[in-house]
């Protein structure tokens, strides 16, 4: 393996979270790789309006995961498309093995692979999304003010979320395919209390509906009688949960029940030079902005495990000098 294949850090992911990252690494003289083996922006680039990325009122998803990779890549960072089928720690090094068949090293790792909203596959999801069809009310609940959006699932998320859409909706019908809610008590009774929300107990949907292009209805479905009827809405909002993309995290990293790893304040996992931002990070909300802050935070403190890895290796003594001490 040639020195040209040695970096200071791996940026593996190249949404919001691993571009701030390259960003500041770069900035911090860092000699820094990010590999993506999509389009440079992740998620954001589905998004079809963001309106909560400060500075901006209004952005396009696509335009402004463009100029995440374009202020990274002012500085120099080198972005290779690629797909990484392994991350290897080591206490040396640790070693990343890239699809196209290179292998790659490095002092420190930040992993910023995301994660995806869990969907229910029904006709209409994929089609109408960003279309009427979401699975982010802070991202999409101000195109609904004052009209009927449908939201499904019936865990905190979907109670949270369905509480911010009810100040902005004019009626909220909250889908869930049993008799109980899963979410938390407090919420429950928030959402119990808060007259904009209708709960449709024992009820799944089973496709969405268009009309000239966006959601026109939803078809639902009685778990317990098996009845189905039509019910006009302009939004859907899924939130069945969230998948985080862990299948490269090393075997013996702290995670939670749910998949995501644990890190401290500096997203440094329990391996010594690897941290997690973004979305796989265990974390109270997942936003743009809060990715963008962990890659931020992860880029500095990689660039103080790196330096100070370098000094400790420039005061050990030379191989042929050990073996003379010893
Ligand atoms: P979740 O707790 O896994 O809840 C998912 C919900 O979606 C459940 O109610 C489930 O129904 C329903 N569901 C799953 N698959 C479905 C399908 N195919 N069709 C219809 N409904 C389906 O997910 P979450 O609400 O995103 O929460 C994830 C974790 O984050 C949880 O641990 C939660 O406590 C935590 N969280 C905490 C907060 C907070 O503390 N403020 C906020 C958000 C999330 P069943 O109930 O029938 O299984």
């Amino acid at each position: 393996m040639s020195e040209s294949d040695f970096y200071d850090v791996i940026i593996i992911g190249g949404g919001p979270g691993g571009l701030t990252a390259g960003i500041y690494s770069m900035r911090a003289a860092l000699k820094t790789i990010l590999i993506e083996m999509a389009a440079p922006g992740g998620q954001v680039n589905n998004s079809d309006s963001v309106e909560n990325w400060p500075g901006d009122e209004h952005l396009g998803g696509a335009e402004l995961a463009m100029k995440f990779a374009q202020h990274a890549q002012s500085y120099g960072l080198e972005i290779r498309s690629d797909e990484v089928v392994a991350l290897e720690p080591g206490l040396e090094f640790h070693t990343v093995r890239l699809a196209g068949g290179s292998t790659l090293r490095s002092h420190a790792i930040i992993l910023a692979t995301g994660g995806n909203p869990r969907k229910m596959d029904i006709p209409g999801e994929d089609e109408l999304y960003g279309k009427g069809v979401s699975y982010c009310a802070v991202c999409d609940g101000f195109f609904f003010r004052d009209k009927t959006v449908v939201v499904v699932g019936g865990g905190d998320t979907a109670a949270e979320e369905s509480l911010y859409l009810a100040k902005l909706a004019r009626q909220v019908y909250l889908v869930h395919r049993r008799d109980a809610l899963r979410a938390g008590a407090l919420l429950q009774q928030r959402v119990k209390a808060e007259c904009k929300i209708e709960i449709l107990w024992n009820s799944v949907v089973t496709a969405i509906k268009s009309d000239e292009g966006g959601v026109a209805s939803v078809e639902l479905k009685d778990t317990q009688t098996g009845d189905q009827r039509e019910l006009a809405t302009d939004g859907v909002f899924i939130f069945i949960g969230f998948n985080p993309n862990n299948q490269l995290v090393p075997a013996g990293t702290r995670m939670n029940a749910d998949g995501y790893v644990v890190t401290d304040d500096k997203c440094e996992t329990n391996i010594p030079g690897i941290y997690v931002i973004g979305d796989l990070r265990e974390k109270y909300a997942r936003q743009i902005v809060l990715s963008a802050a962990d890659g931020c935070t992860a880029a500095l403190a990689a660039a103080h495990f790196v330096e100070t890895r370098k000094a400790s290796e420039a005061c050990e003594l030379p191989r042929e000098m050990q073996d003379m001490a010893s």
